[in-house]
């Protein structure tokens, strides 16, 4: 599903992504662990098209990042085809990022009408299916800063479902929600997991990890340290640097 090969990205001399390889299949939850800095974000946003590989392939379904493939040379992809392709690639903020002017129907309905051609009653139809789908169908009408944090990001996890996507990245989606919502996010992503939904994880939740992951990935300073399931790499890590960070954050 999602192919990284020896990816390198750089901030004018900060080399931030060291030589990425990493393949999620279908139906799979990597879950990526590591400190601030590491590059966590940076490697999300270069899979969703938001930052360029300076160096490396990433391919999503057999499709280039960036790239569209001819014969056997790649060929920059226009900025349109860009914005195609990342509207099939969910991603779940932090910070929620919703719209704070539209109703929580309205920030699920918008992106189906605008980037996949649907009517609004398609898109409203699919919307509540959605919202009931993370237990926020009767908030349907109310506006984001009515809501909890808890909420915002269900609703945030509604409207990535929405473009009915190949693929869900979240960057910390409990990181900024006081600890009694975290759980409320956490169950909805782990009931995405179960219905085989493939997904990428930040998370610093090492009990959500161990729970859903298929492959947790343990980064620092722009390189994947050690990778494997969560038995390996969060119950017996093989690397000093995974055990310093994980007896910092268990
Ligand atoms: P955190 O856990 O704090 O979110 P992270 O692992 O997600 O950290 P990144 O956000 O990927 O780390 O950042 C990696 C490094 O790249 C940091 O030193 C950051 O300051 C730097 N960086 C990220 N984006 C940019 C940018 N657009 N321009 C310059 N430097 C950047
Ligand atoms: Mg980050």
């Amino acid at each position: 599903m999602v192919e990284i090969r020896g990816v390198h990205k750089s901030f004018g001399n900060l080399d931030v992504l060291r030589g990425i390889d990493l393949s999620v299949r279908p139906g799979e939850v990597t879950v990526i662990l590591g400190p601030s800095g590491s590059g966590k974000s940076t490697l999300l946003r270069t899979v969703n098209h938001l930052e360029k590989a300076d160096r490396g392939s990433i391919t999503v379904d057999g499709d280039f990042v960036g790239y569209r493939r001819k014969g056997d040379r790649l060929y920059e992809l226009p900025e349109r085809e860009v914005l195609r392709r990342r509207t099939r690639i969910g991603f779940v903020f932090q910070n929620f990022h919703l719209f704070p002017h539209l109703t929580v129907l309205e920030n699920v309905t918008e992106a189906p009408v605008a980037a996949l051609g649907r009517t609004k009653q398609q898109a409203a139809a699919t919307a509540h299916r959605l919202l009931a789908r993370v237990g926020l169908d009767d908030r349907a009408a109310a506006y984001p800063r009515q809501l909890s944090g808890g909420q915002q990001q269900r609703v945030a996890i509604a409207r990535a479902l929405a473009l009915e996507p190949r693929l869900l990245l979240f960057d910390e989606p409990t990181s900024a929600l006081d600890p009694e919502l975290v759980g409320e996010v956490l169950d909805v992503i782990k009931d995405l997991a179960e219905q085989g939904t493939t997904m990428i994880v930040v998370t610093h939740e090492i009990g959500f990890a161990r729970e859903v992951a298929d492959t947790v990935v343990f980064m620092d300073e722009g390189r994947i340290v050690e990778q494997g399931p969560p038995a390996e790499v969060i119950d017996r890590p093989r690397h000093a640097r995974t055990r310093a960070f994980l007896s910092k954050v268990l």
